[in-house]
């Protein structure tokens, strides 16, 4: 059965055609998946009993139910654990900033890519989420909180440029003005280097944001921790990140883990400059959240500030991230991994 949500709409517009129906049937179709987002088709008030019996027999929406939910007494950030229709489970996290809403969601069941230090790989790779699955992150947490989310980043479980063509294709749905009419430029999409992947979004002329995930200055040392370095170096991923820059000229964003004693001294920080030299760019720096079963120790608050003052000193701009919804062990992979646990997966 088709996916009826992952449709653009003039992919709806040909089935509607197809059932025989007239042309008003898809906007109103459209809506409904995309504005409102329901999860069934008996939610289309405004559609009759025959066509939405119909539509049942011949597509479906797959929806995703909120199995668990955690809300932050410190600062109101909700995590969620989102059952996927063939029973697979993802997490997202909704944030409140002064300028609204954002939420973090999952692009894939699980993530092929072995980053030594992150919960996501540990519980392996089940499959890519469907264009309407990225999107029914949205709709649920929205829906259920009774909000509008403005913004959007993809840096959940799994790699967004690892399953770029349903990302492509739910980053131009989620902009449509029928939809949840979200500005492209308050997207944020941060990958672990796939450079093949970086260059073909280049060409795609969204304003996204890019985030790239460095993690470590030299080859030696990013190796170690991010098997994906094997296959593109430090350099040839930077070099992509500022053709990203110049060609949509938007300021890309690097994301740098301390970990005590690996990649945090201070002769780190200074190659780190030097090979960000000459371009807009931001480095977000965060002390590394341990993973049991990885052993990883965050730097200590000395040697990140030391860090971020030697980035500063050399002309990088850097912040250290705010942790967010600490006490609901916010940062992702975390929760399907125990639920998998759970089930004994
Ligand atoms: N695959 C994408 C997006 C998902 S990971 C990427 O690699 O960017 C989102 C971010 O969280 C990445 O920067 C990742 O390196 C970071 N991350 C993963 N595990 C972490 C941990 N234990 N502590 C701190 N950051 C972590």
């Amino acid at each position: 059965m088709t996916d009826i949500k992952s449709l653009y709409f003039n992919e709806l517009n040909e089935e509607v055609k197809k059932l025989a129906l007239p042309n008003f049937r898809a906007l109103q179709i459209y809506k409904w998946l995309h504005e409102a987002g329901v999860g069934s088709f008996d939610e289309m008030t405004n559609i009759s009993k025959t066509l939405r019996e119909k539509l049942n027999d011949n597509y479906f929406i797959p929806a995703l139910e909120i199995e668990d939910k955690f809300v932050s007494k410190l600062d109101g950030t909700v995590k969620y654990l989102f059952r996927l229709y063939d029973g697979e489970y993802v997490e997202a996290v909704v944030m409140k900033y002064k300028y609204g809403y954002t939420i973090c969601i999952s692009t894939q069941v699980g993530c092929k890519m072995g980053c030594k230090f992150c919960a996501s790989t540990l519980a392996g790779f089940k499959r890519n989420l469907l264009p309407s699955e990225l999107e029914g992150q949205i709709h649920a947490a929205q829906n259920d909180l009774k909000i509008r989310i403005s913004h959007i980043v993809l840096m959940g479980i799994g790699e967004p440029l690892d399953n770029y063509d349903n990302v492509i294709k739910f980053l131009r749905i989620i902009n449509s003005e029928n939809g949840l009419n979200i500005s492209l430029r308050d997207v944020t999409l941060s990958t672990c280097g796939i450079v093949s992947k970086i260059y073909k979004l280049i060409e795609e002329k969204l304003p996204i944001t890019l985030t790239l995930s460095l993690h470590a200055p030299n080859d030696k040392l990013r190796s170690a921790i991010m098997p994906v370095n094997d296959k593109w170096g430090v350099d040839e991923v930077v070099k992509a990140c500022k053709a990203y820059a110049k060609q949509t000229s938007r300021r890309v964003s690097f994301e740098y883990t301390l970990i005590k004693d690996v990649n945090d001294s201070p002769e780190c920080a200074k190659e780190l400059s030097q090979k960000l030299k000459g371009f807009i760019s931001h480095v977000n720096l965060i002390p590394v959240n341990d993973v049991e079963e990885r052993g990883n120790v965050r730097s200590g608050e000395q040697a990140v500030n030391n860090f971020q003052y030697a980035l500063k000193s050399n002309g990088i701009n850097a912040t250290i991230r705010r942790t967010l919804g600490s006490d609901i062990n916010a940062s992702c992979g975390q929760l399907r991994r125990k639920k998998n646990e759970a089930n004994g997966d």
